[in-house]
């Protein structure tokens, strides 16, 4: 009797439409750890609060890219770093057209391990600019993805010089749901992060036209908060939970995919693991 009542109850709590799964893990692919943040927020209590929201592995990338190396000796098991070409947050808009970005980036994947090169904010024809170019040929080289925070035209540049390119478009680029879904079923090696929006899921429930878009295409979906301040990183913890809550909607194997596995794929390619 009580067997029955245990085994009803899980049917139950598993066949609701929008239960959301406590233990699912979650990757958080879009973290930054810059310079104010790490002030305020010591690199154990980042880590804390990573550990906090389930998060199972985090990209991580900074202004400047100590920030990413503190936290990643801080948990080796936890953080995967990536190389953000910024030495200051003010070279967002620079960055593209400073030379000396080529031997900073350089130097840094001499002496560190990374899983991928960005985000960099590039967008258009600034994408086939010689800087640009180089950090493309070092992610080919090393066999190492790239993180870019761009709109879909830059993203084809990008293809165009490397083919065989991974690139994870940042914010799926901010794009319309029709535009992503071009995207995606153009280049294999596409994958789209959701961080800094809420267009897929308005009041946490996935709208239609999205949630055919990751059932389609959930190899290639990832979920992230994107913590470009200090004040963001309160809300990654509501992050996780808000992402567990949506994939719940989807069939397990879909939500497990971007929840989790897309990102952990991804950088076990990278970090040759
Ligand atoms: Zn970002």
């Amino acid at each position: 009797m009580r067997n029955t009542l245990f085994a009803a109850l899980i049917v139950c709590m598993c066949a609701g439409p929008a239960s959301a799964d406590p233990s699912r893990p979650i990757v958080d692919a879009h973290i930054h750890y810059s310079h104010d943040t790490w002030e305020v927020l010591p690199p154990p209590e980042a880590v804390a609060v990573l550990r906090q929201a389930g998060v199972k592995k985090a990209f991580v990338s900074s202004s400047s890219d100590d920030g990413t190396q503190m936290l990643y000796k801080a948990a080796p098991d936890l953080i995967v770093p990536v190389l953000r070409p910024y030495r200051v947050r003010g070279e967002i808009g620079t960055w593209v057209r400073d030379p000396s970005i080529v031997a900073h980036v350089e130097g840094r994947l001499k002496v560190n391990t990374y899983a991928g090169i960005g985000e960099f904010h590039v967008f258009g024809a600034d994408a086939d600019l010689p800087v640009m170019r180089r950090l493309v040929e070092f992610a080919k080289e090393r066999k190492i993805f790239l993180h870019a925070h761009s709109d879909a035209d830059a993203v084809e540049r990008i293809f165009r010089q490397d083919p065989a390119a991974r690139v994870l478009w940042a914010h799926s680029g901010f794009d319309q749901p029709d535009n992503v879904r071009a995207m995606l079923a153009k280049h294999k090696m596409l994958w789209a992060d959701l961080a800094y929006r809420n267009d897929y899921a308005p009041g946490g429930r996935l709208d239609a036209t999205w949630k055919q878009l990751f059932i389609d295409f959930s190899d290639r979906f990832m979920v992230g908060t994107d913590t470009p301040s200090p004040e963001r990183w309160y809300y990654v913890v509501e992050h996780a939970n808000i992402s567990r809550k949506w994939l719940a909607e989807l069939p397990a194997d879909a939500a497990d995919n971007i929840g989790f596995r897309n990102a952990e794929r991804l950088a076990a390619w990278a970090l040759g693991q």
